[in-house]
């Protein structure tokens, strides 16, 4: 019997479902053991296609995106009704991701910014008919409906995504590793890290080997869970952080920025050199999770 799957896309950029395209020829062997009854971004489902299937007839869904919309959350509290097991797939739908910076902004600013100050636009007016209505924040689609596993990455690397529908087709429950991105990083870094400097990712060329961390380019590998094969370290790239919080860790950005201020050697850097080495405080230590932090939103007066 084919498992009975459904991918719905809440508010998001497509890239975690167009992760599974890389999965290339792995595909070829877990296609045919699927049954896609909903998948509204590659086949014209309508809403109306998923409240017409019985309550819990569908073996596995899996969500990207957050709830942006009313018609997000009516979709997303749907997707569980009807599914045995919700996968939240990707960080946008885990965490929030980068999408969700917007919740540093008022609704309105985001929205006249988008439709009438573009540079593109030429006569813009907010759309009021016949689009669902904006919610005014986002927050984690954990806080709305309970999820069963949790699949993060921005988006999720194609070893991860196969290791957990080969276990889920197996009937078994998935797991992620429980360590931090750092464990998994092969480059070499001392037991204890002193930060002479800090560096902005396109300053100078890191050497190959040499933890990226010690030679003062702000990596986020103590605070992200471990998982992606740690792509961006190995190529020289500092982690932004996509996998979200290590495990036991509440707030990615707080922990890492506990963890910088620990590490500095103030008598090499100064606060000034911080301050210009980390441009973005909320855009860099809370990229991809903002809106599952411990201050998950701006607070604006009422005008
Ligand atoms: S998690 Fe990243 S890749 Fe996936 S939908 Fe969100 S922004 Fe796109
Ligand atoms: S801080 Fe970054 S570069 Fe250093 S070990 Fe951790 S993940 Fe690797
Ligand atoms: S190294 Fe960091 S930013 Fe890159 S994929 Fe892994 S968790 Fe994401």
């Amino acid at each position: 019997m084919p498992v009975k799957v459904m991918f719905v896309q809440l508010a998001s950029c497509w890239g975690c479902h167009q992760s599974l395209l890389d999965l290339h020829e792995t595909l070829a062997d877990v296609l045919p053991q699927l049954e896609i009854v909903f998948w509204h971004t590659v086949v014209d489902y309508k809403l109306h296609d998923v409240e017409k299937l019985p309550d819990g007839s569908v073996d596995v869904g899996f969500t990207e995106g957050f709830c942006r919309t009313e018609e997000d959350l009516h979709l997303l509290k749907l997707a569980r009704q009807k599914c045995k097991l919700l996968v939240s797939y990707g960080t946008c739908s885990t965490y929030g991701s980068i999408p969700s910076l917007l919740n540093l902004y008022p609704i309105e600013e985001a929205l006249s910014r988008k439709f009438k100050e573009a540079e593109s636009v030429v006569e813009g007016r907010i759309p009021d008919k016949h689009v669902p209505k904006m919610l005014e924040h986002v927050k984690p689609n954990r806080e709305y409906v309970k999820y069963d596993l949790f699949l993060p990455g921005c988006p999720p690397e194609p070893p991860l995504i196969a290791g957990v529908v080969t276990s889920l087709l197996k009937g078994e429950t998935p797991k992620l590793k429980e360590r931090t991105l750092c464990d998994e990083c092969p480059r070499v870094k001392s037991d204890v890290i002193v930060l002479k400097k800090v560096k902005r990712d396109f300053e100078g060329i890191p050497e190959p080997e040499k933890c990226l961390l010690e030679q003062g380019y702000i990596c986020m590998g103590p605070a992200t869970r471990e998982g992606c094969g740690a792509v961006c370290t190995s190529a020289g790239v500092p982690c932004k952080g996509c996998m979200g919080p290590g495990p036991n860790v509440m707030d990615q950005g707080a922990k890492m920025l506990s963890a910088l201020a620990s590490i500095v050697d103030y008598e090499s850097v100064s606060p000034e050199d911080l301050v210009k080495a980390v441009k973005d405080v909320v855009g860099t230590f809370s990229r991809f999770t903002l809106p599952s932090s411990i201050i998950p939103k701006a607070v604006f007066k009422k005008k």
